[in-house]
């Protein structure tokens, strides 16, 4: 069995785009990735539904991902909708946090938890809003910590 790999932090990103439009999401965005980009596989390592919560794996994760050049050695977790244009519901919202606790006990540390955008600032060249401009980052760090508390990983 493959070990996972020794993440430094998690990732959150958001689609940018409806995902819910396509019959199989998740094999969507596989071929954007790997015969639009020429990856090896899709980009993150896991991927939220938007509507029903359902997380589907991405690449391994045994492997750094391939979702921000200079961040890629983070676990990489994609919400597939549009957060600039719509709110994020309360299932997604909790499957994604309840991953990162999960992810964060795998790797044996308290990752630390960023959105996209708050490495490539709106001002920076890389400007980005990802995860969406209605996705807010410490409301879902503050999710995170309340499953990490209450089910008492990393203990
Ligand atoms: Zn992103």
């Amino acid at each position: 069995m493959n070990q996972i790999f020794q993440f430094k932090g998690i990732r959150i990103h958001h689609a940018a785009i409806d995902m819910r439009q396509f019959d199989d999401p998740v094999a969507t965005i596989r071929d954007w990735h790997v015969n639009g980009r020429g990856w090896s596989d899709i980009g993150y390592h896991a991927l939220v539904h938007p509507e029903t919560g359902e997380i589907f794996p991405g690449r391994t994760w045994d492997r750094t991902g391939a979702h921000d050049l200079h961040e890629n050695d983070c676990f990489g977790i994609c919400l597939m909708a549009n957060y600039s244009e719509e709110l994020p519901n309360a299932v997604a919202l909790g499957s994604g946090a309840m991953l990162c606790a999960l992810v964060s006990q795998l790797v044996g540390n308290p990752l630390e938890i960023q959105g996209h955008r708050e490495w490539d600032p709106v001002s920076g060249v890389d400007a980005t809003d990802c995860p969406g401009l209605n996705f807010d980052m410490d409301e879902f760090r503050a999710l995170c910590a309340g499953y990490a508390e209450k089910y008492k990983f990393l203990r």
